[in-house]
């Protein structure tokens, strides 16, 4: 059954198909014990989608408990500091935990009690989706697991801190290389233990189907807002909208609303990292090639024996060896163009949007404020560009404390020993 609610590709196709496709990409390459869960998943998905009751329920929690609508702000001194076209804010660090996260955090929570689960697990890298879920699940009165390598537990001690604060309980993960794709594999093996109580909370635009989906629905809220809010402010619809891109999730977010509107320009930038070699960046679209890798079908970094290239990002939410696949179909479209972000010009764009417009945005976002600063002052005046700020810095003060090589911090976090990230 074709359902006429999901969103269209521009084509008039909704997307996924019935099987979790966007083109060749997405799908449902998962151990047979897992393709019941994912089935009751996306029937409870659909069963409650649209039901009043549950969507008052999530709107009244993004709107009493994270705070939206998240405020688009006209940022007057950056436009005219970059002299060309007009540059928006969608300020989503200003919501709860302080990124985009919590909308399919909130989403999925909602979902997860109607189908009477019992706990919550999920897996986190940087840790900022360990941290959104243990959130939720506190609000929930979730029990709450959440996996992480020992190696992003020893860098990522500030979230470690407040997951357990929030009452998840971590789970370090010694194998392999220690970090987030051992953390999937731990996470996977306990739900296909407790598929009956548990519900997988997963934190991106990605993963088997009907999780991709899921997702992007959910983090839609960020579009639908700024098209409402454009339209108060400019009277018409924007000229291009600008996102970083880890696993996919705030930039579908701000997009999906926006897909038919083919005159509007859809810019994704990608971690560039320290160079765009192998191994020192997270440019999916520089290097990566098709392949299925955890649970789906994607563009993936992959060595030449088809394992999971090793990433840098100066951000860790953006390091990510794959993305989510419906950006794989909009790229091969030609409806989403991708460009990456060297951490050098991050930085720039960063203390850039600090000094002249007070706002502290997440190393992530900030990628998405890079291509503005290289593009902004060659588009028309008339121009009207709308960037995702998905989240706020604070939790970054280690990394840029690094970068900018600040004396008195560090002497500050040698004393009272707080562990420097590296
Ligand atoms: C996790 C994170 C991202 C990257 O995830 P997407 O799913 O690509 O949005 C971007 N910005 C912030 C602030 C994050 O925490």
């Amino acid at each position: 059954m074709v359902d006429e609610n999901q969103e269209q590709d521009g084509g008039g196709v909704p997307l996924p198909d019935e099987q979790g496709f966007y083109g060749q990409y997405g799908g449902r390459y998962v151990p047979e014990m897992l393709v019941p869960a994912l089935d009751e998943l996306e029937a409870a998905y659909q069963r409650w989608k649209d039901e009043e009751s549950f969507v008052s329920e999530v709107d009244d929690l993004l709107k009493n408990y994270s705070g939206r609508p998240t405020p688009l702000y006209f940022a007057r001194n950056l436009s005219e500091h970059l002299g060309g076209a007009k540059i928006y804010l969608k300020q989503e660090g200003l919501g709860a935990t302080g990124a985009h996260k919590i909308n399919h955090c909130i989403g999925q929570a909602v979902l997860a009690s109607r189908m009477k689960k019992k706990r919550i697990i999920c897996e986190t890298g940087a840790g900022q989706h360990g941290l959104a879920t243990a959130t939720v699940a506190a609000r929930f009165g979730f029990p709450c697991t959440v996996y992480m390598g020992a190696e992003d537990v020893r860098r990522q001690a500030t979230n470690v801190f407040w997951m357990r604060q929030l009452g998840a309980t971590v789970e370090t993960v010694e194998d392999g290389t220690r970090t987030l794709k051992d953390a999937v594999n731990a996470a996977l093996k306990d739900w296909t233990w407790n598929v009956g109580d548990t519900y997988y909370l997963l934190g991106s635009a990605l993963g088997p189907h009907p999780y991709p989906m899921i997702v992007r629905d959910f983090q839609s809220v960020i579009g639908r807002e700024v098209r409402a809010q454009i339209m108060e402010a400019e009277g018409r619809l924007p000229d291009v909208l600008v996102a970083c891109v880890g696993g996919g999730s705030n930039a579908l977010g701000l997009w999906n609303e926006f897909l038919d509107d083919e005159a509007i320009r859809l810019v994704g930038v990608e971690a560039g990292g320290r160079s765009l070699e192998p191994g020192e960046h997270a440019c999916r679209f520089e290097g990566g090639r098709t392949g299925v890798i955890e649970g789906y079908k994607s563009y993936f970094l992959q060595n030449d024996d088809g394992q999971v290239q090793k990433t840098h990002s100066i951000s860790a939410g953006l390091d990510y060896a794959g993305i989510g696949p419906q950006h794989a179909y909009l790229r091969d479209i030609g409806r989403v163009e991708f460009s990456p972000a060297s951490d050098r010009e991050v930085i720039e764009a960063f203390q850039l949007t600090a000094g002249k417009e007070g706002i502290i945005a997440a190393l992530e976002s900030s990628h998405a404020l890079a291509w503005v600063v290289k593009n902004a002052g060659s588009l028309p005046e008339d121009n009207v560009v709308v960037v995702n700020v998905s989240g706020r810095g604070d939790k970054d003060i280690f990394i840029v404390a690094d970068a900018v090589g600040d004396e008195a911090w560090m002497k500050y976090c040698r004393e009272y020993g707080a562990g420097r990230i590296q």
